[in-house]
């Protein structure tokens, strides 16, 4: 099983998972946005090669990530809320974010449900949704896809919540652009404007 995860990283760069050649890293800036976020990873989630967790932890500081084995890693000191949408969610406010750590499970969404119920025992860890409005906004945004979103899009969420619209607008066009050059180098031309046409092929001379 090690063996398969591995080798579908080999000739890809490890942080954004595209062909080393058309790695977008070297160029990313890098925020020290505010809120803490910490990302449980579920281990199968590690080695594939469109993880958008370690892209956002690349792109800002105050990110982690943390391996989920079965039961639940340590937390970080001081308050931390549990970010998923069990009913009983109070929606994520600015007020939490300055006093703690975001924890958002990182899966499949089957996974990440494992893990949010997991946590969800702890009584230490509140349980945090995102607030409709931002749903709303991505929902429009991705009309056409099915609605769900990864990781470190909802990490650009929280920092729309936490008063930092330049990083969050930054992660999202760095997400966007990884997902594109991934499309393109499985020769699949994703839909939308920033995707260049096809050029005509040269003329056989
Ligand atoms: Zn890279």
């Amino acid at each position: 099983m090690r063996r398969i995860l591995t080798s579908t990283m080999q000739g890809r760069c490890p942080t954004c998972g595209i062909s080393l050649a058309g790695c977008i890293c070297a160029q990313l800036p890098r925020f020290q946005a505010r809120p803490a976020i910490l990302f449980l990873q579920h281990p199968q989630e590690e080695r594939k090669p469109t993880n958008s967790t370690r892209l956002t932890v690349r792109l800002l500081g105050n990110t982690e990530i943390r391996r989920w084995e079965r039961t639940a890693p340590d937390l970080p000191r001081g308050p931390c809320v549990l970010l998923y949408p069990f009913p009983e969610a109070s929606v994520l406010a600015p007020a939490d974010l300055e006093r703690g750590t975001v924890v958002i499970p990182d899966g499949t969404w089957a996974q990440a449900a494992r893990i949010a119920n997991v946590l969800r025992r702890n009584p230490a860890l509140e349980v945090r949704r995102l607030p409709e409005a931002s749903l709303q906004a991505w929902r429009l945004r991705q009309a056409t896809e099915n609605g769900r979103f990864s990781s470190g899009q909802a990490a650009a969420m929280v920092l729309e919540i936490a008063g930092e619209p330049d990083a969050s607008r930054k992660l999202i066009e760095v997400l966007d652009e990884a997902a594109r050059r991934m499309l393109q180098q499985r020769g699949i031309m994703p839909p939308g404007p920033s995707v260049p046409a096809t050029p005509p092929p040269p003329p056989i001379l």
